[in-house]
């Protein structure tokens, strides 16, 4: 009998078992053809493949259907149309056509384009990603695609990472071609792990921070925090074990492969992780999770935090990248035991350790985020220094080459072709350095620097086009090579290009200080904020690397770029404006209200005799606090219209980093200190102390 997982699994999705069983075989086989070789799809095929779409949708409840796509907002974006086509005589009959199915026109002229579409055109489309599935999503068929200028240029996240795509299979082709290795298809498998918080609803609702924001800008430091790390993979409270429950089986109909669930470090934060995809499907699924997190949460009277740093005093939430490379399938990060392979792991690890090295500033970029900079460096997630964690045993290895010493250690001996011997070596791998921004974990790389509420394609396109660079390289250097003095040479490769790149390896502690001063002494750099590390996109040589793979034009980088430049800014805009909202409309009033009434019991009791010292001493503080306030909210109106009236992207968010935030801090720091003096009565929104510990 088949469980209920597998009855679910992939029942709103539009698979390819149901494409096989509802699509005429011709019609089938080349469609599976456009999906393998990214050929463009015929519009007979097209109808059909859209009227078998639109049946078994029907079959389904769906009454609408949309384009799913990833504006430069980098959340997903739809717009719903009807299947419903009225007729002359007053009834009215369900349709979609193969052109429907293709190509959309989506009236998108209020997504961030970085300027792309008043230069070239107003209008874009969106097209049809058949790699990706189409599933039934609220009654409405999803069908996932990329958002494209009508000159052809990317206006969303998702067309740049399937370009990096296309150009990392062709690269591990030519390589895997030295090899004597012919595979169909190479491309990246990804499993995001997704960080979130929940916490009750209402308090939820009483916060206008978390409400406008998706973080409180105010609290003060909670009698408790996580230093007792009871939480981490402790028992599940009832209430988020049902929200877990629901989630699953909400995302396997959708057939996202959810497969571990547990508590993180922070009181309520929790994580999820999926077995690994397809590149691209990846991203899609980690998407449609986090907005599943969203709609599920609110079943259960809670609210789903996705930001970067919800509370201030207890860990963030990050997006772990676990990311590796398959063949047809076949791992090309596994180290194996025959000496050909273990070269051929080599060769590719030794790739991505020089990819790393090259476009760190780029890497760094593509997590740089209002939200991130909270995180990065605040010895909770990896430093802003980039650096790759190899475990020492691998580090062993790596070093023996340097050095070119024969590798000794147990269970591995060097035979035939000089290369030592790897199988035993990485599959132990257990040392996990948490501390590591790049770690090798035994058959993949996890990055660990993204932002829980990022998108990402932006991180796997730096990734997939600097590893595509360096196989470039490897070919190039390599295909004139005789085939009996091809290993010698690979190994000779390898060796200089772990010379040139192993100041990028780190084993130690990336939170400590030293670090930061060694890393400095390898030149490695330390882009601390947004501001800092964004510009890295439009630097001329980085333009010329995504236009010489064919990733992104400079129009199409410099957009990107404006459109983050634009987003960090306008987000720290709205933060400020919270902040005085909150100030003026909230906390003012109610410490006026809860100084005058101490200040009232101090006169009524003077009255009769009594001297009330410490209620007077009260008084005092809680009146030179609500002057704090004033002041400080003045100041940070000041700076932030300031900030705000810049045009240049690059000035404006130098002006966010170097004024606003630190006034931000400072009128932070003055409400949060009323706080702690006020009764909880009286103080207008929840604390810390409710929020976080709620049962
Ligand atoms: P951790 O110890 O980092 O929490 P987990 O095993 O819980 O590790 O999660 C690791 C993630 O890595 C999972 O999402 C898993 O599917 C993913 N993963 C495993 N192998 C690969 C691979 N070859 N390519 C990409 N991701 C992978
Ligand atoms: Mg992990």
């Amino acid at each position: 009998m088949q469980s209920k997982v597998s009855e679910l699994f992939g029942s709103l999705v539009f698979n390819e078992a149901v494409m096989e069983e509802r699509l005429p075989r011709p019609t089938f086989k080349e469609l599976r053809r456009v999906m393998d070789d990214g050929e463009p799809l015929d519009l007979d095929i097209a109808n059909e493949v859209a009227h078998a779409m639109k049946e078994w949708a029907l079959e389904q409840g769906a009454t609408h259907y949309t384009h799913w796509f990833q504006p430069l907002t980098g959340i997903t974006s739809e717009k719903h149309d009807s299947f419903l086509t009225p007729k002359d005589d007053g009834r009215a009959i369900m349709t979609f056509s193969g052109k429907e199915l293709i190509q959309g026109e989506p009236d998108a002229s209020s997504f961030p384009s970085g300027g792309l579409r008043a230069t070239f055109e107003a209008r874009g489309y969106t097209a049809w990603d058949p790699t990706s599935p189409a599933f039934i999503k609220d009654e409405v068929l999803c069908i996932p695609t990329a958002f494209i200028s009508y000159t052809g240029e990317a206006l969303d996240k998702k067309t740049p990472l399937l370009r990096s795509m296309v150009a990392l299979d062709t690269q591990a082709k030519r390589v895997l071609a030295l090899f004597g290795r012919h595979p169909r298809l190479v491309t990246t498998t990804i499993g995001p792990e997704q960080e979130y918080f929940l916490i009750k609803e209402s308090d939820f609702q009483a916060r206008p921070d978390l409400v406008l924001c998706g973080r409180t800008l105010f609290g003060c430091v909670p009698a408790k925090g996580q230093e007792l790390d009871e939480h981490y993979f402790g028992a599940i409270r009832p209430t988020v074990n049902e929200f877990m429950k629901e989630l699953d089986d909400e995302l396997w109909k959708l057939g996202v492969p959810a497969k571990t669930k547990h508590n993180e470090v922070a009181p309520c934060q929790h994580e999820l992780a999926p077995v690994f995809e397809y590149g691209s499907v990846g991203v899609d699924h980690n998407l449609l999770t986090m907005e599943k997190m969203k709609l599920v949460a609110s079943h259960h009277g809670l609210s789903c935090l996705q930001h970067e740093k919800p509370f201030e005093y207890v860990n963030g939430s990050g997006k772990h990248d676990n990311w590796s490379l398959a063949a047809d399938g076949r791992n090309l990060l596994d180290p194996s035991k025959t000496p050909e392979e273990n070269l051929q792991f080599l060769v590719f690890l030794t790739c991505v350790i020089a990819a790393v090295d090259n476009h760190a500033d780029l890497l760094r970029a593509s997590v740089a985020t209002a939200g991130n900079d909270h995180r990065l460096g605040a010895n909770e997630a990896p430093p802003a220094i980039v650096s790759i964690f190899l475990g020492d045993d691998l580090d062993a290895v790596i070093h023996s080459i340097v050095e070119g010493t024969d590798f000794h250690s147990t269970g591995t001996e060097t035979v035939d072709l000089g290369v030592p011997m790897l199988a035993d070596i990485t599959r132990d791998n257990t040392d996990r350095n948490r501390t590591s921004p790049f770690a090798f974990t035994g058959n993949k790389f996890e990055f660990r620097m993204c932002g829980s509420r990022q998108n990402l394609s932006d991180s796997n396109t730096v990734l997939n086009t600097a590893v595509a660079e360096e196989l470039d390289r490897f070919a190039t250097d390599l295909e004139g090579e005789r085939a009996k003095d091809f290993p010698k040479a690979a190994l000779a490769w390898i060796k200089e290009t772990l010379i040139a790149h192993q100041r990028i390896i780190f084993n130690g502690n990336g939170y400590g200080a030293e670090w930061e001063a060694e890393a400095e002494r390898r030149g490695l750099a330390n882009l601390r904020t947004t501001p800092e590390a964004l510009p890295a996109l439009i630097e001329p040589a980085n333009i010329a690397f995504f236009e010489k793979y064919g990733v992104l034009t400079e129009p199409e980088v410099h957009a990107r770029y404006v459109a983050n430049a634009e987003q960090y800014a306008k987000l720290l805009n709205i933060e400020a404006e919270t902040m005085i909202y909150m100030a003026r409309q909230i906390y003012l009033p109610a410490l006026i209200q809860y100084s005058a009434s101490v200040a009232a019991s101090v006169a009524t009791k003077a009255d009769i005799g009594i001297t009330a010292r410490s209620e007077k001493e009260l008084v005092r503080t809680l009146t030179q606090g609500i002057d704090d306030i004033s002041a400080r909210t003045d100041e940070l109106e000041e700076r932030n219209d300031a900030a705000h009236a810049l045009d240049d992207p690059r000035a404006q968010d130098e002006a966010y980093v170097s004024d606003v935030v630190p006034a931000m801090d400072a009128l932070r720091a003055a409400v949060d200190a009323m706080e702690l003096l006020c009764s909880r009565d009286v103080w207008p929104v929840p604390s810390y102390n409710e929020m976080l510990f709620y049962v």
